[in-house]
């Protein structure tokens, strides 16, 4: 029989009466034909919750102990959902991301998969049972529970796929797919059909939470189809791009052209600057200090004796104790902005010339948004500017770039 695993996010488990609609969803899918895997988040905000209550008993809580803590959230919709499941006559099991061989790294709060061993989840396949698994969570060599970063239950969707050779993959979310901006900002985004993994993987490191970055990685390197669909969506049907948006191996689209414009808000941004001769250091001690604390950084630019770094907050959760050791150690030499955004635009070969470059520097700089810093890979520009105007700055590039595109300049 094909298997299928299907992934429901936090706001399509975020109480009971959702709960029992996906587990609606989840048996018709079954009736359909099909050995079922399903990857539940947490419910609603729960993971905010549990980090809320954390930071009331301690303002670096322990990176160990916030992994048994926000464990728990996965834990509960999982439960909850297996006993809506054979409330409808199915036949569900639960396990957490540790029974079901999840095996990561022992790096707490941003672990990364390692490998899967679905031991357990395919003897209950064998057994007829439908599999729910708790999403975001593992267990490192160490035997210590992890878990791999916000939004990671859809890493843990895609590596179980590759794991069980799963058909596809399905991420069921209250969005029905990827679009050329968050919805929620930009009313005329569009939905993007079909996305490469490249595209897909830059959309979601440039913030567009849709999608996790390292899920995408993850069906890159397994060559693993995503469908991502609202979960009030149909079931796929024979075409499943006809709803929701398929990312996959896909054909080169005109080098030049934007598919897609993020932001991310929550991101600090780190100078260093030795101080000579009051307080030398060399660069390097600054980075050895952040791998010390586990701060994970997004782009790093070294010139001369200056660096910067664009540091995400989304998996920073001791962030006092941080900045208290930079200070004690490299004083003013390190400086942090806590005033600035990131807004990129995405798309295969898109600094082959200048022409985006300036395009979206000239239609920032005539609402008077500064501009704090560039950078540019292949697949995507961002500029660094003022946090507070974000999302007029998404709006402002997504008429820019895709709803009156120009032709890319030779
Ligand atoms: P889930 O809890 O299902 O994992 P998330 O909140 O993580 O859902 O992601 C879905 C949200 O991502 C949507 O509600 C939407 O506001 C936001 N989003 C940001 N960028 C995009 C985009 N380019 N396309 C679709 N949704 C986006
Ligand atoms: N519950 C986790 C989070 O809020 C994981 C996920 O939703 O994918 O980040
Ligand atoms: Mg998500």
């Amino acid at each position: 029989m094909s298997i299928v695993v299907q992934k429901y996010g936090g706001s399509s488990v975020a109480d009971v009466s959702r709960i029992k609609q996906v587990a609606d969803r989840v048996m018709r899918t079954r009736r359909e034909g099909h050995d079922l895997v399903v990857v539940v988040s947490a419910m609603g905000d729960t993971t905010d919750d549990l980090l809320g209550l954390a930071k009331q008993v301690s303002p670096n809580p322990n990176r160990r102990e916030l992994d048994m803590l926000l464990t728990a959230g996965e834990r509960i919709s999982m439960a909850l959902l297996s006993m809506a499941i054979r409330e409808l006559g199915g036949d569900a099991i639960s396990f957490t991301g540790s029974q079901s061989g999840i095996i990561t790294n022992d790096r707490h709060v941003d672990a990364r998969i390692i490998e899967v061993r679905p031991f357990r989840v395919q003897d209950e396949l064998a057994r007829g049972k439908i599999v729910v698994i708790a999403g975001y969570q593992g267990v490192s060599y160490r035997r210590e529970v992890t878990t791999l970063g916000r939004g990671g239950s859809d890493t843990t969707a895609v590596a179980m796929a590759a794991a069980v050779g799963a058909d596809y993959c399905e991420i069921c979310s209250d969005v029905d797919g990827v679009y050329t901006a968050d919805p929620r900002v930009v009313p005329a985004a569009r939905r993007i059909g079909t996305l490469s993994y490249e595209e897909t993987q830059e959309l979601a490191e440039s913030g567009a939470r849709v999608l996790n970055a390292q899920a995408v990685e993850f069906a890159k390197e397994q060559g693993i189809a995503i469908y991502a669909r609202a979960t009030s969506s149909p079931l796929p049907g024979s075409d499943p791009s006809a709803d929701g948006s398929v990312v996959r191996r896909h054909p080169p689209r005109m080098p030049g052209a934007v598919v897609g414009v993020a932001s991310e808000r929550d991101v600090l941004v780190l100078h260093a600057v030795p101080e000579r001769p009051a307080r030398p250091f060399a660069l390097q001690d600054v980075l050895a200090l952040l791998d010390e604390h586990h701060v994970a950084g997004k782009q790093l630019h070294v010139s001369g004796e200056r660096l910067t770094l664009v540091i995400s907050r989304e998996n920073l959760h001791e962030e006092a104790r941080v900045r208290d050791a930079l200070a004690a150690r490299f004083g003013q030499g390190v400086r942090i902005s806590d005033t600035l955004g990131a807004i990129s635009v995405v798309g295969t070969g898109i600094n082959a010339s200048f022409d985006n470059v300036r395009r979206g520097t000239e239609a920032l700089g005539a609402q008077g948004m500064s501009i704090d810093g560039i950078a540019t890979s292949s697949f995507r520009i961002t500029w660094m500017i003022d946090r507070s105007r974000l999302d007029e700055a998404v709006r402002l590039l997504h008429v820019t770039f895709i709803e009156q595109p120009r032709q890319p300049a030779p």
